[in-house]
């Protein structure tokens, strides 16, 4: 995920032991294999700390100062983003499952402190990170211990939710106005964007300060069951006049722009007085008699009534189409729709559903 705001290409890194370049990335090595496990926490230490000799295990615990607990989270990627730019060391897997493998030739020349080093700068090159500490735990009883409670972070995120109601701010997200005038998506924690950047990354990102098209509204009072103040004030802003509000909730008065990279589209069917949604993938006509690919060239950068792009991730929001009515009101979906939402939906609900 984190590629997309933060590119450690970018990064002026030097490395003093093993050659450090783009290059390296994908490389395939044999060798002497490490066990691992990364986490990144948000905190206000600085520097540098190696615990015990290399032997068996590597155990990176990095702090992160000024970021919050989801930017924390997003910039675990950075870690195996940057230790695969080693030259014959391969960094695989994710969280308490990390092997870091480094070749026979590589091996003499591998350090704990150029690890750490190279570690630290890249962290310290990101804007929106203020201060670094690097924690390369070695010693093995302290690994176990560490990695038990990394893992212990990494469940409690996993499990952690925030819904709109808990919030103050929202995230705006204006990339796609390279092409589509005046266009903005509006994420909050109950509304993924149409392309499916999620508010927790929408926060990340725009903490990390590596984009320039994320920016943080402030979402008001509400002003209804789905619209709130803050939110239209900024959408009146950024269309610059063009969108008066929206409802975020909502497919048939005021829904959000749509943005040029929707996973879905929900669309009115009147005769039904229903709703259609559907998929990227799906090429034939809806029962509107219009394919995706032609709702999206109407609607792309535009509020259009009785239309709306959506991702996969929000048909799982508590709040999905609550202004319309939510599940209870769809009546048609396709194929690649239907594969998704037959997990999690009411089997009753989805017994009323046309599938494609
Ligand atoms: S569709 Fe995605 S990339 Fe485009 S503006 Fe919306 S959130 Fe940003």
């Amino acid at each position: 995920m984190l590629h997309r705001y933060v590119d450690p290409s970018k990064m002026d890194i030097k490395s003093e032991c093993l050659e450090f370049d783009d290059i390296y990335l994908g490389e395939r090595v044999k060798g002497r294999v490490f066990r691992g496990f990364e986490v990144v926490t948000p905190g206000d230490d600085q520097g540098i700390e190696v615990i015990g000799e290399l032997t068996n295990v590597i155990g990176i615990w990095i702090e992160a100062g000024g970021v919050s607990d989801e930017a924390a989270m997003a910039l675990e990627a950075l870690i195996g983003e940057t230790v695969n730019r080693f030259g014959g060391v391969e960094y695989k897997f994710r969280k308490e499952n990390v092997e870091i493998i480094v070749s026979d030739e590589s091996m003499h020349r591998f350090t704990p402190d150029c690890l750490a080093k190279v570690l630290h700068d890249s962290f310290t090159s990101i804007p929106g990170v203020k201060s670094v500490k690097i924690r390369l735990i070695l010693d093995e009883d302290e690994f176990e211990r560490a990695r038990e409670e990394a893992a212990k972070i990494h469940r409690q995120r996993e499990e952690y939710r925030v819904s709109e109601d808990e919030v103050t701010d929202f995230y705006a997200c204006t990339s796609c106005q390279y092409y589509l005038l005046n266009h903005v998506c509006i994420i909050s924690p109950d509304r993924p964007s149409p392309c499916g950047t999620a508010w927790p990354e929408a926060k990340a990102a725009e903490e990390l300060e590596a984009v320039h098209y994320y920016s943080r509204v402030e979402k008001g009072k509400k002003a209804g069951n789905d619209e709130f103040t803050g939110v239209d004030d900024a959408v009146k802003k950024m269309t610059e006049g063009k969108v008066e509000k929206i409802k975020l909730h909502s497919v048939l008065a005021f829904p959000p722009l749509t943005g040029l990279y929707s996973e879905a589209i929900v669309f009115y069917i009147p005769e039904k007085d229903g709703f259609g949604i559907v998929d990227r993938g799906y090429k034939k006509k809806t029962p509107i008699g219009l394919t995706f690919d032609e709702m999206e060239r109407i609607i792309a950068g535009q509020q259009v009534e009785g239309f709306v792009g959506i991702s996969f991730a929000y048909m799982k929001s508590e709040k999905f189409l609550k202004g319309g009515g939510g599940w209870k009101r769809v009546v048609w979906v396709s194929p690649g729709v239907y594969a998704y939402i037959c997990k999690f939906i009411d089997e009753n609900l989805l017994k009323e559903v046309k599938v494609g």
